[in-house]
């Protein structure tokens, strides 16, 4: 490991403006001298400016720039200092979290890599358009399959490569062999298993060996379709197997229809409880059971005790680094061990500490010896995305004139309504805009029901797609949504307030 990879790992609480940015950036590429026997330049303002324009650093968040922009500014100048241009950096860089970025400069091939990069596409010859057909076919007919096999695996039936292997993952299995054949690669991922394995990295030529995906053409670029930590289906997943195979019963689905007969218990109260359960829960993925005592006894929802119990487990080893059960400043969930020697980070990769990570020492112990852990699926399917939709809500009803805000109005037609049912807002945090184009073009759900309808986009997804919301605006056909990021939409509602 160089010099250059240790210190850029340690900077990961680096905080500044553009100038503190240009500032670091270059005393780091000056104390390293040289790289590949190429001198190292120092960049100047406005050649960070001009990164930024292009895409090369992420957009700042109000005004100040994190690990995250000094990561790629340095690497980026490195990169482009040894000759590869910068456009295929910004290629290179799509979708990468900051140490994944880190790891480039220890590639021991750069200069072989600059060299493909350089050449890209092009020096491939075969039919492209075919290659894109077959993979945006294998694509939602994977997500199908694994969607199909965890609702299998659910009740009992382990996944075998036999003649009992979904007809899902069988046809992804066959277009994605054609594609390795097309490509004159090895035919990698032809077993269920390696596949199914394969799902936790995102949809990239390097980690898939399908220089098709990194096509600026392919609709599916960087999504993942398992969640690493859980490995259960991503939302993206969901939302392409639902092109496909809207009949599937989804986890997801299970636990909303749980939640609402539950509330259907409550009768005329059912909306009102469904918003508290659900708001207790995503505020709370670390809780305790007197902690659920004292929620539900306050509201007066004891009957709800089974399924709020239902949506918890005691501590498991994976929640724990070295035996402590350290809790996200943030979203609160359970931390995990960071790439980063000695440090913890937070796994919800919609949440803003999740490039963030923390020295191990100073992160927040939940010292309670009967902390329960939301279980899997809340956590991935309801907490994470959960927290911006607090945040906003948060926003909406903050002091001196709050707004009269409701969190999942009416068994959530939508995320927060404002103004009793006029303005609908609902927050997604899909890694890709053009899956969620087709699943908004497709249906907006409860949203349909709101005069005035907002879509707040996560601000980490937002960062790690170039032009994101550009690309939603043009592929999404309903002309009557106002697409937003989740930060400018709390400053709007601040303001409001
Ligand atoms: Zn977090």
């Amino acid at each position: 490991m160089s010099s250059l990879t240790k210190t850029l790992e340690g900077l990961a609480s680096w905080e500044g403006s553009l100038d503190d940015l240009t500032a670091t950036a270059s005393e780091l590429l000056l104390d390293q001298r040289t790289w590949q026997g190429q001198v190292l330049r120092a960049p100047t303002r406005s050649v960070v400016v001009n990164y930024r324009t292009v895409g090369l650093v992420s957009p700042s968040l109000r005004k100040r720039y994190q690990w995250r922009h000094l990561v790629q500014l340095v690497v980026a100048c490195v990169f482009v200092q040894l000759g590869v241009t910068r456009k295929a950096v910004v290629k290179r860089f799509h979708s990468l979290a900051p140490a994944e970025i880190i790891a480039l400069l220890d590639h021991p091939d750069l200069q072989d890599e600059s060299a493909t990069l350089i050449l890209g596409p092009a020096a491939v010859s075969l039919d492209e358009s075919r290659a894109l057909t077959m993979a945006h076919e294998a694509i939602p007919l994977l997500a199908a399959g694994l969607v199909d096999h965890y609702r299998r695996a659910r009740a009992g039936q382990p996944l075998v490569h036999d003649t009992s292997v979904s007809a899902w993952l069988r046809a992804a299995i066959s277009r994605l062999a054609g594609l390795y054949v097309m490509y004159s690669q090895p035919v990698e991922a032809d077993g269920a298993h390696t596949l199914v394995a394969r799902c936790g990295q995102p949809l990239r030529g390097r980690e898939w060996s399908l220089p098709i995906f990194d096509s600026p053409e392919f609709r599916f670029h960087g999504i993942r379709l398992l969640d690493i930590a859980s490995r259960l289906p991503t939302i993206e997943c969901i939302d392409l197997a639902r092109q496909i195979a809207s009949e599937l019963d989804l986890m997801e689905q299970q636990a909303f229809a749980q939640l609402n007969s539950v509330c259907d218990q409550f009768a005329s109260r059912g909306n009102e409880v469904y918003s508290a359960l659900r708001e207790f829960i995503t505020r709370h993925p670390i809780t305790t059971a007197a902690e659920q005592r004292r929620f539900l006894a306050e509201g007066n929802m004891q009957l709800a005790a089974p399924f709020l119990a239902s949506c918890y487990e005691q501590v498991q080893p994976h929640h724990l680094v070295k035996g402590a059960l350290l809790r996200c400043v943030n979203c609160g969930a359970p931390m995990v061990a960071s790439v980063v020697a000695d440090h913890v980070s937070c796994p919800v990769r919609t949440c803003k500490a999740y490039e963030a990570p923390v020295l191990r020492a100073s992160a927040r112990e939940a010292i309670s010896e009967d902390s329960l852990v939301v279980k899997a699926h809340i956590q991935v399917y309801w907490c994470g995305p959960g927290q911006d939709e607090i945040e906003l809500y948060d926003a909406a009803v903050a002091e001196p004139a709050g707004l009269s805000a409701s969190l999942y109005p009416g068994r959530d037609k939508c995320d927060i309504s404002l103004d009793g049912d006029v303005v609908g807002i609902d927050v997604k945090s899909h890694a890709n805009p053009f899956v969620l184009a087709e699943t908004l073009n497709r249906s907006l759900g409860g949203l349909e029901l709101f005069a005035q309808k907002y879509v707040a986009i996560n601000d980490q997804a937002l960062s790690r797609f170039p032009g994101y919301l550009e690309i939603l605006c043009r592929e999404c056909s309903r002309l009557d949504v106002e697409f937003i990021s989740v930060s400018t939409l709390c400053r709007k509602l601040k303001a409001r307030a």
